[in-house]
């Protein structure tokens, strides 16, 4: 079913309004993943320009789709594939899930002229968890100024927890932040964005919020 756009613009002027009540000035990154393009349409018919989306195919699909009309300003959410970094830089303006120097290397080489977000992995977690440990951070970010590639913040998703194991991640990534001299803090999800926000997001990613359910 495709999104109305009265439904659409009811949910953001909700969430815009929950968002004023914690914090002014919290940036929305719209995450389309998954969401048929007519679904962006209505986003980006309604002002919202920041779409987040985290595989490349997909986002190639929709990019080609909507054409020259619409000129959304992409962030990238997904895994790196080291195959893949020279499209994703060539699409998108802001990339959140960077967390290897690799990745920084690759992206300098390939001229990238958008920002990066350096992703602090959530405390626990184990093998499959995503993101740099808190203690590798200040390295990369010099590695990332030594290659002029421009960090905009840091980037946290927490893993599923208590509201108060939630608040304290978030803070510790945002109180990093501030220490290493990084405005951007990309925290927040649909069910968490609030708690982010109180703990100093400056930018949210969200999409079942505001789109609903993903289909896949
Ligand atoms: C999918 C995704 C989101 C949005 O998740 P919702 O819970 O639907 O808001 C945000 N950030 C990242 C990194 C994601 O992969």
């Amino acid at each position: 079913m495709v999104l109305g756009a009265i439904e659409f613009q009811e949910r953001l002027a909700g969430v815009v309004a929950a968002l004023d009540r914690v914090s002014a000035g919290v940036r929305i990154v719209c995450v389309t993943k998954t969401h048929p393009v007519e679904d962006l349409r209505v986003v980006l018919d309604a002002g919202c320009v920041d779409l987040g989306e985290n595989y490349l195919g997909e986002l190639e699909e929709k990019s080609r789709l909507l054409g020259v009309e619409y000129a959304p300003r992409w962030h990238f959410l997904g895994h790196l594939q080291r195959n893949k970094i020279a499209r994703i830089a060539a699409l998108c303006a802001e990339i959140h899930s960077v967390s290897r120097s690799e990745e920084i290397a690759s992206l300098a080489r390939r001229g990238f002229a958008g920002r990066i977000y350096l992703q602090v992995a959530a405390p626990g977690g184990g093998e499959s968890r995503s993101g740099a440990d808190a203690a590798e951070i200040p390295g990369l970010v010099e590695h990332a100024r030594s290659l002029s590639v421009d960090v905009a913040g840091l980037m946290a998703m927490a893993l599923p927890g208590s509201d108060a194991e939630v608040a304290s991640y978030f803070r510790s990534v945002a109180q990093l932040a501030d220490r290493l001299g990084l405005a951007e803090k990309s925290m927040g999800m649909s069910g968490d964005f609030l708690i982010a926000a109180a703990e100093g997001a400056t930018v949210v990613r969200l999409g079942t919020v505001l789109l609903g359910q993903r289909s896949l």
